[in-house]
């Protein structure tokens, strides 16, 4: 009788440990390196969503600068480990290497970081992943959330935009992931910029200036070594060009990366460039070179262009 009594002990004891490591499983979410939540004040919170360790600081990058200057709270989140980015590494130590490399460059930038241990080129859209998605956003207690628009050319980037549209209204919703608390208010939520045509161009609601901190956005990507060597080098996905070790080779290399992203943030300054004189005078606008751009996505919480204004708050004219 008492071995049996023992053995329901034994049994009862399992399962409330099975219940409660399940239970704690139910609120964790598949993250490497989560950043706190930023402290309760008066600052603007913002969250990224890139589909790769270098999507969301390539895309918002100066705009994150510029916040984080005014104290606002930015977190870019990778929403895949970026395991396969590269063209003779892969794997776990690719996924660490681009962990280390991007937290260097948000660091720079002045955000937070998080990278979810998803393999890169295997995001899906599922439930899990969308509660992934409402968790982190209400965690951060964020006004702003960015993140690719649909018709993007990566799954990847693709799947994000569609998880941080499905999180748009459930982020509201409390019996949605009662475990974190409901945003009283939704977000706004927008869209990086891209040059994709069908079916609809990317029509940007906010274009800002980045100028000021264009030499701090570069300094945070040629931290992404692993890119610079592979992906970004060649377009040629098979071949590495390493960066070299000489202070002089390593200096006429940053500033061929350096150039490439100025000729990207100049031709978004020049594309928008109506957007830029309605946002800051023609004034203003006609010196901006550098800019990054941003559209509203329909069904977060729509801003008036008053409100917009306050949440960008970069537009002194
Ligand atoms: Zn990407």
């Amino acid at each position: 009788m008492k071995k049996i009594l023992l053995v329901m002990i034994l049994m009862l004891g399992a399962t409330g440990l099975v219940l409660g490591l399940s239970q704690n499983l139910n609120v964790q979410f598949p993250t490497g390196n989560q950043a706190a939540t930023p402290p309760d004040d008066d600052k603007l919170r913002i969250i990224v969503f890139g589909a790769h360790p270098d999507d969301g600081e390539i895309k918002a990058g100066g705009a994150a600068a510029l916040w984080a200057q005014q104290g606002h709270h930015v977190k870019f989140v990778s929403t895949t480990n970026g395991d396969i980015g590269h063209a003779v590494m892969a794997g776990g130590p690719l996924a660490k290497r681009r962990t280390a490399e991007v937290k260097r460059a948000d660091k720079i930038l002045g955000a937070d970081t998080e990278v979810l241990d998803i393999h890169d080129g295997e995001l899906m859209p599922t439930l899990q992943n969308r509660k992934t998605f409402v968790r982190l956003i209400r965690q951060w207690k964020a006004d702003i959330v960015m993140g690719h628009r649909l018709n993007d050319y990566h799954p990847d980037h693709r799947y994000t935009g569609v998880l941080m549209q499905d999180a748009a209204f459930m982020v509201t919703v409390s019996s949605f992931c009662p475990d974190v608390p409901q945003l009283a208010q939704n977000p706004v939520f927008l869209y990086l910029s891209d040059n994709f045509q069908k079916p609809n161009p990317f029509e940007p609601d906010i274009v800002v200036a980045i100028d000021e901190v264009f030499e701090q956005k570069a300094e945070a990507l040629w931290q992404l070594e692993s890119q610079i060597e592979s992906l970004w080098a060649t377009g040629n996905f098979e071949r590495v060009e390493p960066i070299p070790t000489d202070p002089a080779g390593r200096a006429a290399r940053k500033l061929v990366v350096t150039r490439r992203f100025a000729r990207r943030a100049e031709s978004v300054a020049n594309k928008y460039r109506n957007k830029l004189i309605e946002l800051y005078g023609p004034e203003k606008a006609q010196k901006v070179r550098y800019a990054e751009a941003f559209e509203l996505c329909e069904y977060g919480r729509q801003p008036s262009a008053e409100e917009l204004k306050m949440l960008f708050p970069f537009f002194k004219n």
